[in-house]
């Protein structure tokens, strides 16, 4: 599979997926319909499909134009975003599945961000694709759902191998860093990762793909059974519960407050 990451707005990601094999290709979350389309010209390949982690407008805000311009797309988004994701043709829940070609995605419900949020998980590619539910050391807001469904999708996503490459929907990986080391100004991987991160970044290059097995050092919301990030986060809130939902809870309250 090649992946092209195409950045779109001010710091999102889409993901043009090519089969070459088949010269099939579908893209992740086309925020913008004109750089996706561009990129299918170039590529010169057959445009089957559209994946939409969930329905946030700069996500799926370019299905309509490439809809208009590549008639036989297919869209897929979960079902409960029926009404709230433009163009959707093929309603998805856990376990179903999509190809692209030869390659084949399984869906993963991973509800919170929005209650309709999906990842995309091509287990033979080794590749997930997040949307806003995780990003490298970090993850996404809240918004309809609850720090038990956020850490739920944590695990979910970890139990994956550590080896699986993941793809998410925001350039937001030097933020992050910074507000993981301030709960964990200790961690040595947090501290390379940030310096490698920013050096990308001063040549405008991608910090994406991480990896599961990464994640697991260095994300804050994975991290809740850090003694490090415990003590941290208890500093602002004295006397919290250190149970991993607890701790999810202040952690992302002090993120959104960072
Ligand atoms: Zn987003
Ligand atoms: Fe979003």
């Amino acid at each position: 599979m090649k992946i092209l990451p195409i950045p779109v707005l001010s710091d999102n990601y889409a993901y043009v997926l090519i089969d070459e094999a088949t010269n099939e290709a579908g893209v992740v979350d086309p925020s913008e319909a004109g750089p996706v389309a561009a990129a299918i010209k170039r590529e010169g390949v057959n445009f089957t499909t559209i994946i939409n982690t969930h329905h946030h407008w700069d996500h799926v805000g370019g299905n309509k134009e490439l809809v208009q311009e590549f008639p036989q797309l297919k869209v897929y988004g979960h079902k409960r975003d029926e009404t709230r994701t433009p163009c959707i043709t093929n309603m998805v829940d856990e376990g179903d599945t999509v190809r692209i070609g030869n390659l084949e995605a399984r869906f993963l419900f991973i509800p919170c961000h929005t209650s309709g949020h999906i990842a995309a998980y091509f287990e033979a590619e080794k590749s997930v694709f997040t949307g806003d539910t995780l990003f490298i050391a970090g993850c996404g807001r809240l918004f309809e759902g609850t720090a038990s469904d956020m850490h739920n999708n944590m695990v979910t996503l970890m139990q994956l191998p550590d080896d699986t490459r993941i793809y998410c929907g925001h350039e937001y990986t030097v933020t992050n860093l910074n507000f993981a080391l301030s709960l964990e100004p200790g961690n040595v991987k947090l501290q390379e990762k940030l310096r490698w991160a920013e050096e990308l970044r001063a040549k405008n290059q991608p910090t994406i793909p991480g990896t599961v097995g990464e994640e697991k050092e260095i994300n804050p919301f994975v991290r809740v059974d850090s003694s490090e990030l415990q003590e941290h986060v208890q500093q602002s809130f004295p006397g919290l519960a250190l149970d991993p939902v607890s701790v999810l809870e202040k952690t992302r309250y002090l993120k959104d407050n960072f």
